[in-house]
């Protein structure tokens, strides 16, 4: 039986790609020694990226506009 991917979990591994990690525990490894997280906006078929806060959950998406970008620590329920 296959779990259900959430929205977070599809987000996060899109986060990924675009990053260029293979898997997310390369990209939170990297992202816990750092000040600032990627971030990606959560709307559907919008995979807009920036960096911001770690614990970022709505940040300004500068593509759709709406407070939608999460970080990658949040989108891994990290924080
Ligand atoms: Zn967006």
């Amino acid at each position: 039986m296959e779990l259900a991917l959430t929205t977070k979990s599809k987000k996060l591994m899109r986060l990924c790609e675009i990053e260029g990690y293979d898997n997310p525990y390369d990209l939170l490894q990297a992202v816990m020694t750092d000040s600032v997280s990627p971030a990606i906006c959560m709307t559907e078929g919008c995979d807009y990226t920036a960096e911001m806060e770690p614990d970022q959950r709505e940040g300004y998406c500068e593509a759709c506009g709406g407070n939608t970008m999460m970080s990658a620590l949040v989108l891994a329920d990290l924080i």
